[in-house]
């Protein structure tokens, strides 16, 4: 995996008008490769603008996000990202949803297929890769995001309250899911959550921002042992 080195990094959006809102304060935050990172805050303290300047979804107003000490522009699939919605493709069924990014890599058909069966199998959907989109329910919609995300082998997993959408008992399966994959292939992630519950679980480091704009105003260690329940 690697690390990600945000420097000074803000952001204002300006409105049509031309004025400025400012939802970043200059950030910077040294996450090390293999972190488990945890991004807490009240709603609109610019959680996801930060997570869409490490993704390169979005731009940077001042500052620069460095990945392995190269400077992103663009985002890549080395830096997968889980939104709250899923952000699936409603036209391709499951397995054609996970395979996507494979083909964007150019993997040889055979391989792809290979892949995609180990990762739907590993999320417990093998049955289920020929169903359509639109037939799962929300946690079975989040695992085929976590398969597609994972099968590529991303160095960074970037993720958008995940969870936020499932019922309790979904959520937990699927936070233990991500914890046993996370362990298993060594992953640096950034998981945006609205739940201290949630990043407790899950992180070995809290970074908390508030706002307004968005400041980091604490950032902690927790390394426990897992489980921690
Ligand atoms: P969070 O993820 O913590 O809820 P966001 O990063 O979505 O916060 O938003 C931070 C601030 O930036 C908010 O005030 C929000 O209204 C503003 N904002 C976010 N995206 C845009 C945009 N595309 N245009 C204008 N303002 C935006
Ligand atoms: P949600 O709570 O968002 O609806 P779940 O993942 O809990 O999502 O799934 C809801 C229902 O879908 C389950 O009760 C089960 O009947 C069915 N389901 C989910 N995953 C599987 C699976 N891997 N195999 C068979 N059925 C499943």
């Amino acid at each position: 995996s690697k690390g990600i080195l945000i420097q000074n990094v803000s952001k204002m959006f300006y409105n049509a008008e031309g004025e400025g809102i400012e939802a970043l304060k200059p950030v910077n935050l040294d996450i090390k490769a293999g972190e488990f990172v945890a991004v807490i805050g009240p709603s609109g303290c610019g959680k996801s603008t930060l997570l869409n300047i490490i993704a390169g979804f979005e731009s940077a107003t001042a500052g620069s996000v460095w990945v392995d000490g190269e400077k992103i522009t663009q985002p890549s699939i080395d830096r997968g990202m889980v939104f709250q919605q899923y952000a699936l493709f409603p036209w391709l069924n499951v397995s054609e949803n996970v395979e996507f990014g494979l083909k964007q890599m150019q993997v040889p058909a055979e391989e792809r297929k290979k892949i995609v069966h180990s990762f739907l199998e590993l999320v417990g959907l093998q049955e289920f890769a020929n169903a359509s989109i639109m037939a799962l329910s929300g946690g079975m919609k989040q695992r085929v995001a976590l398969a597609r995300v994972f099968c590529t082998n991303p160095s960074i997993i970037l993720m958008d309250e995940p969870f936020g959408a499932l019922d309790a008992l979904t959520r937990s399966m699927l936070q233990d899911e991500l914890l046993a994959i996370w362990k298993e292939y060594e992953k640096t992630v950034v998981l945006i959550t609205h739940s201290v519950q949630e990043a407790l679980v899950l992180a070995n480091r809290i970074v908390v921002i508030t706002n307004r704009p968005g400041k980091i105003k604490l950032d902690i260690d927790i390394n426990l042992p897992y489980p921690r329940d």
